[in-house]
């Protein structure tokens, strides 16, 4: 079969291979636990399913516009003001199917080929296969200190006359570190000397813990937003639970989301229309399901560390927000691919190796399920690794019985 060379290029994604897997193995009757998971167990708000099934009972579901319905667009400007405090107009706005597409088209739409696209590591699976899929050149930032914040200088240092993009994620997937309002700060200021679009990712930003709220980068931007290279990237997926429903959407200037929207109408045409109906309901209905779920999810991260500070060698950063925990497993084996195969193969649970993500040695573990996958997931997951655990396991029915990695 001839592929192209863009096809061959193109990884899958990890984290839904995983998830097919998962299910895969369920439909067995296999004891699974998913601790790989990208998505809240929670219900969609109220609000979003009555919106979205009224749409539904009229039996007349169209096209949209290709860039979003209004009555989205208006409740987009509204959450914009809100919660970032900026006003923006319904030109400053783009409905795409999902974050992921927004992005998609965003890279598309200012990318020539062999421009780079710098971000820190660790960083979201799908950010380098989508800047190769735009034609770009990813360019991930390590930090020289091991930690999971690469400084400025050391980001800047990366930046060439390629460069056309940085992409900041935060609160970060996978490792759920927030970077500081300083760091933000500098980023914006130096992007903007340098006439760079500054991309932030902030799909997480409602999900943070310990009293703390995410920096709001508007706060740092000097220039007008019709001049501004500042792209500002949501959706309703994480924060209200609805990963299913496929809505996200950008903020940025006139000029750039009108030729995102252009491309859009050429690859998906609008969004659906379903699906936007829903987002209109979540955004305008009432907001208390994000705070249950951001608590929910605190309480969930408190267990989990708990349980990971019990692992003799496993080092942990405490996740500031997000849904997920990035330890340190190395002192058990190097090789991240490899400890997660180990782990689904013997105790039955799914995990993320951390090479994904551009950082071995680390596995990323969900804490969005309940509170028993975290406990069990937890205590299988040692019983495998820690040389101190009894020799036996019992997963329901099935007898396992220790092995030495
Ligand atoms: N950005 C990050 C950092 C993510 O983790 C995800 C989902 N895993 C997305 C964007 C995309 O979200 P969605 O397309 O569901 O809106």
């Amino acid at each position: 079969m001839s592929l192209s060379q863009l096809a061959r290029s193109i990884r899958e994604s990890a984290t839904l291979k995983l998830n097919e897997t998962a299910s895969l193995l369920r439909e067995k009757g296999e004891p699974i636990i998913h601790l790989g998971g990208g998505e809240p167990k929670s219900k969609a708000p109220l609000d979003a399913v009555i919106n979205c099934a009224a749409l539904l009972n009229t039996g007349e579901i169209r096209y949209t516009a290709p860039d979003g319905i209004p009555a989205l667009k208006k409740a987009i400007i509204r959450y914009t003001e809100d919660h970032y405090r900026k006003v923006v107009t319904s030109h400053n706005l783009i409905v795409s199917g999902g974050a992921k597409q927004a992005l998609m088209v965003l890279l598309h739409a200012i990318l020539d080929p062999k421009e780079e696209v710098v971000f820190p590591a660790p960083y979201w699976v799908s950010y380098p296969e989508m800047i190769k899929l735009a034609g770009g050149v990813p360019v991930p930032v390590v930090a020289e200190d091991g930690s999971f914040t690469p400084t400025v200088e050391e980001i800047t240092s990366v930046v060439g006359s390629y460069t056309k993009a940085i992409i900041l994620n935060t609160p970060n997937n996978p490792c759920g570190v927030m970077y500081s309002k300083d760091f933000v700060h500098e980023m914006v200021e130096f992007c903007e000397k340098k006439g760079l679009y500054l991309i932030m990712d902030d799909i997480y930003n409602r999900l943070v813990f310990d009293g703390k709220t995410a920096p709001i980068c508007y706060d740092f931007v000097k220039q007008p937003i019709e001049e501004s290279k500042l792209v500002v990237i949501n959706g309703v997926s994480k924060m209200y639970a609805m990963t299913g429903f496929r809505i996200g959407w950008a903020v940025a200037n006139r000029h750039l989301v009108e030729a995102m929207a252009i491309i859009q109408s050429q690859q998906t045409s609008g969004p659906s229309s379903p699906g936007q109906w829903a987002a209109v309901g979540a955004l305008n209905g009432v907001q208390s399901s994000i705070e249950n779920l951001r608590v929910t999810l605190e309480n969930n991260r408190n267990v989990m560390v708990d349980r990971l500070r019990a692992f003799e060698g496993v080092k942990l950063h405490v996740p500031d927000g997000t849904f997920y925990c990035f330890p340190d497993f190395s002192a058990y084996m190097k090789d991240s691919q490899k400890l997660s195969h180990f782990l689904l193969e013997k105790v039955r649970v799914v995990t993320v190796p951390g090479k994904e993500f551009g950082f071995d040695g680390h596995l990323r573990l969900s804490y969005c399920g309940t509170m028993k996958d975290i406990t069990e997931g937890l205590d299988r997951i040692k019983w495998a690794l820690d040389p101190n655990s009894p020799n036996e396991l019992y997963l329901g029915e099935h007898k396992l019985v220790r092995e030495w990695l």
